[in-house]
């Protein structure tokens, strides 16, 4: 069984950390566009055979869960992989853009779960923008007080002209939240289970009818 822990970055009522009027009348909040990806993610992890998921933030966005608090919980729980969910700000609004990811400096298996996320991720969404370096070591805390390999992830600047229109859409957050869990089964090397679905079924049923009746006329 593999464990993943994860969360969707803030709170519904952290201040700032939205979209700004200019670019979304709505003003959307950054844990809103966090939790869409998140459950699109978990969403994702249900198709794999032998994963595991534990969100250490609150599912509804109301209560505030501090990451000391969150990574607490993903330590005791025992997870193999830590994933913290974001979407970035720069402070300004301007025209670049595009995904980062970081891990903690000097970890190998930090390192190789973030470059096949970025890459992922940036092949479904389409956001690879204009970063320098949009693959980073950092000592977040999210990174840091994990006793797991940890990747947070950046998936596009809320006051970008270009990535703002994209990463309000329900499209995008469904994209990269399945390749967010798409790598890690990647480098992991995990298979997805086999369900049987009700379009099986019913072509299941129809089959048998055509042989049924086959072996009538006969
Ligand atoms: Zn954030």
């Amino acid at each position: 069984m593999f464990k993943i822990s994860y969360c969707a970055g803030h709170y519904l009522g952290t201040a700032g950390k939205r979209l700004p009027k200019e670019l979304d009348k709505n003003e959307t909040r950054e844990w809103v566009l966090n939790d869409r990806v998140a459950r699109y993610f978990a969403e994702a992890a249900a198709q794999y055979e032998g994963v595991q998921l534990y969100r250490t933030d609150d599912e509804t966005g109301k209560t505030f869960v501090d990451i000391p608090q969150r990574v607490e919980q993903a330590n005791k729980w025992g997870a193999a992989l830590y994933i913290d969910m974001h979407h970035n700000g720069a402070g300004k609004i301007f025209t670049g853009g595009g995904v980062e990811a970081f891990c903690y400096p000097g970890s190998a298996e930090g390192k190789k779960y973030r470059d096949a996320i970025y890459a992922a991720v940036v092949k479904a969404g389409g956001l690879k923008g204009n970063r320098v370096s949009p693959l980073q070591e950092k000592k977040f805390d999210s990174l840091s007080l994990t006793n797991m390999p940890a990747v947070l992830i950046e998936y596009g600047y809320m006051d970008s002209k270009a990535d703002a229109p994209v990463i309000l859409t329900d499209d995008y957050a469904r994209k990269v939240g399945y390749a967010t869990m798409e790598a890690v089964a990647a480098v992991l090397g995990l298979q997805k289970r086999i369900v049987y679905t009700q379009a099986d079924f019913v072509r299941d049923v129809l089959a048998a009818a055509a042989k049924l009746q086959a072996a009538k006329k006969g």
